[in-house]
């Protein structure tokens, strides 16, 4: 009897680790589809200087309408494309798209497109891997007309640690390019501060999980204040990502915090969309 049930039990999980299997399998098939025939498409998510409500820069954010499951989220599939070495082809779709638009924006609404808004990145660890990342970026940031100082790199630093061999050499070639460098979800990974002054970084973005519990204990308060100090001394500059609130936005003001984005400006915007929200707000 004991016997049996260990076989049912057996091909219970089998059965269930297929479909398992299976789904993953097919999702990546779909996704090497996708990036085939253009199905990704790209959000843009607007920074705000904090003390003069004026926008400052764009986040490019992709997303992934998929034709019968909606709206798959980014959390859920750049973990695979990083997995399956997709992300190499959809990072340049990415960048290339994202610089395309930005150009098309500055030479249609230059009075909006300023010298001063930038273009936020992210980009994954695969893609960070790549010798040949900063002379592709280049090459895409020529092709498209957009000077580097407009760009910003995204990485996390997980990243960093990964790569602390060719990193300090990418940041630098960056850097000559006139590209900035920003730590993405500042305090979430693995990290050693010693970096944050050791490298040429420009930014930090404190991670939305530290807004969001900063108004709930003193301590979790001064875990933010002491992230915007210790940029200060650094000379880095600061992004608040995920402000939702009121109060959260009077808090980081009162904190000193330089940037920030998040659904209480605006949640990540259509493209179509951009050139307005910008008008309204430069
Ligand atoms: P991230 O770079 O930290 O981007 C911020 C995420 O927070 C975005 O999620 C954005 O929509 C969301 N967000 C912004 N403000 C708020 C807010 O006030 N409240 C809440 N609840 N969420 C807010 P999204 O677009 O789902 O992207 C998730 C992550 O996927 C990104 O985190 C980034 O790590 C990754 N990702 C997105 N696009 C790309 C891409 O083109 N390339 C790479 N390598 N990664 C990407
Ligand atoms: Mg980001
Ligand atoms: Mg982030
Ligand atoms: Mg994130």
């Amino acid at each position: 009897r004991a016997k049996g049930l260990g076989k049912n039990r057996y091909e219970v999980f089998n059965s269930q680790l297929y479909l398992q299997v299976s789904q993953r399998l097919n999702l990546e098939l779909e996704m090497w589809q996708a990036v085939e025939r253009g199905e990704f498409t790209l959000v843009y998510q607007p920074i705000f200087n904090l003390s003069t409500q004026k926008l400052v820069g764009l986040e490019t954010l992709v997303r992934w309408p998929h034709p019968t499951k909606g709206m798959i989220s980014p959390a859920d599939f750049i973990p695979i494309a990083e997995e399956t070495g997709l992300i190499i082809p959809l990072g340049t779709w990415v960048l290339q798209t994202a610089c395309q638009q930005f150009h098309l924006w500055r030479q249609s609404y230059p009075y909006e497109f300023t010298e001063d808004i930038g273009l936020s990145i992210n980009l994954s660890s695969k893609q960070f891997s790549q010798a040949a990342l900063v002379e592709q970026i280049s090459n895409i940031l020529k092709a498209n007309k957009v000077p580097g100082s407009c760009l910003k790199v995204e990485i996390t630093e997980s990243i960093l640690m990964e790569h602390l061999q060719s990193a300090r050499q990418m940041l630098h070639e960056l850097k000559a390019l006139g590209i900035q460098t920003v730590i993405d979800d500042f305090g979430t990974g693995y990290s050693s501060l010693s970096y944050l002054s050791h490298l040429p970084l420009d930014s930090i973005k404190i991670d939305r999980s530290f807004i969001t519990c900063m108004e709930q204990t003193p301590e979790n308060l001064e875990v933010v204040h002491a992230v915007i100090s210790l940029a200060q001394i650094l000379k880095l500059d600061v992004v608040a990502e995920g402000i939702e609130t009121d109060s959260q936005l009077a808090t980081l003001k009162t904190l000193g915090c330089p940037h920030g984005q998040g659904y209480w400006y605006s949640r990540p915007l259509p493209p179509e969309l951009v050139p307005a929200f910008l008008r309204e707000h430069s």
